[in-house]
């Protein structure tokens, strides 16, 4: 029997390349495009090492919808899981219009080709950033949606929402959100990890850069939150728990175990981490010191927040499995191998 055929767009990035590699090892057959905005062909090099198979790349923008039909006219995938977007949220307050463009432009032409060229399960890469400061912890998918902070925000709502219209209207497209809570850490391989371009926005790469000497010192934003010990609390996923849950989403949808055609998941572990203790844990596990200081809070943060992971648990069957000591270690392996760090 031939394999299920799946289009990872965005698949060169950070996230994508780890559920590549999942999705293979699941016996998926993948297609990448990436148009290479925020990665380079050595994650597709990193994944075809790590799985031993010659994955199809192609470079295309999502934007260019005559591109991408010819993607879909190449290859017979019937499932898509579209990472696709920007994410700095800073640079989306300053160019916003960057990030309408791109986010929602990109998503609908994936959805009008599903439509078009009749295909029928896809997954969207949504973010705990929907639930905003939310009322009560654990957050579970029937929390509030708070009013976006960010353009970027702001578009992780409106795909989540044009998703759910058109699953709704009949187009016979089934459609998965996952929200992820804080994505971290990379491959075991240390051959595919995160690579963020210039300064990192986010937590672990910023620390990881720190104790390689790339930083000189990693500002901790606030500890006068109310919180034990007065850092920020988040659920921070390891990247390849992650990718396993996309691969148990696309199987829902391939084997037709969905209760509805629009189901919203949220991925995370369940646990909140200060930014403390993720410091204390990082040093602690690598056997390095970590210089750092207390700033003042970024604007925007939220204090806390942590998923509920039942409904993933329980619908999916899948559950967040790797330590947050492993995932810490298998970050600064991926910074070390970045570096040529001994
Ligand atoms: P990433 O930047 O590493 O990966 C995204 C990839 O999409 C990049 O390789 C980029 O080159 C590509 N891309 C962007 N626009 C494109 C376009 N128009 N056409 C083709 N390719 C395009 O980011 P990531 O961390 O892997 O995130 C993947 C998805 O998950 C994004 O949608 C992001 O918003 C979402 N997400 C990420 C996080 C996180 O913390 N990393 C959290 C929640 C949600
Ligand atoms: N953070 C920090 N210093 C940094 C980057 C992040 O103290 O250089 C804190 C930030 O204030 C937040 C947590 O780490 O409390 C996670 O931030 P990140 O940007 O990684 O994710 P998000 O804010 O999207 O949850």
């Amino acid at each position: 029997m031939a394999k299920e055929m799946v289009l990872v767009s965005g698949g060169a990035g950070y996230i994508g390349s780890h559920t590549t590699v999942a999705l293979i090892e699941a016996g998926y057959d993948v297609v990448v495009i990436d148009n290479l905005s925020n990665s380079d062909l050595g994650a597709v090099e990193g994944v075809r090492k790590i799985t031993g198979v010659d994955v199809p790349f192609e470079q295309v923008d999502c934007c260019d919808k005559e591109a991408l039909r010819a993607i879909f006219k190449k290859y017979p995938f019937n499932s898509v899981i579209h990472f696709a977007a920007y994410k700095a949220v800073g640079e989306s307050v300053e160019q916003p219009l960057k990030y309408y463009s791109n986010n929602l432009g990109s998503f609908l032409n994936i959805l009008e080709l599903m439509q078009e060229e009749g295909r029928s399960n896809v997954l969207f890469s949504s973010s705990a950033t929907v639930y905003g400061e939310p009322d009560e912890l654990p957050v579970t998918e029937a929390s509030p949606r708070k009013p976006a902070t960010s353009p970027y925000g702001n578009t992780k709502q409106m795909c989540e929402d044009i998703l759910r219209d058109t699953v709704a209207a009949g187009a016979g497209v089934k459609g998965i959100a996952l929200r992820y809570f804080n994505p971290m850490g990379a491959h075991p391989s240390a051959l595919i990890g995160e690579l963020p371009r210039g300064v990192p926005n986010n937590l672990v790469p910023f620390i990881t850069q720190t104790a390689a000497g790339v930083r000189e010192c990693l500002s901790i934003f606030g500890n006068d939150y109310n919180t034990p010990d007065g850092t920020c609390i988040r659920d921070y996923i390891d990247v390849v728990d992650l990718a396993a849950a996309h691969v148990a989403a696309i199987g829902r949808l391939v084997e037709g175990c969905n209760k509805k055609d629009y189901e919203v998941f949220n991925v995370g572990t369940g646990r909140g981490v200060s930014v403390m203790e993720l410091v204390e844990a990082f040093e602690r596990v690598n056997g390095l010191k970590l210089n750092y200081r207390i700033v003042g809070r970024r604007s925007g943060d939220v204090e806390s927040v942590w998923a509920e992971t039942s409904l993933a648990n329980n619908e999916l069957g899948w559950k967040a499995v790797r330590t947050l000591d492993e995932t810490l270690a298998a970050a600064w392996a991926w910074e070390k191998h970045v570096r040529g760090i001994e």
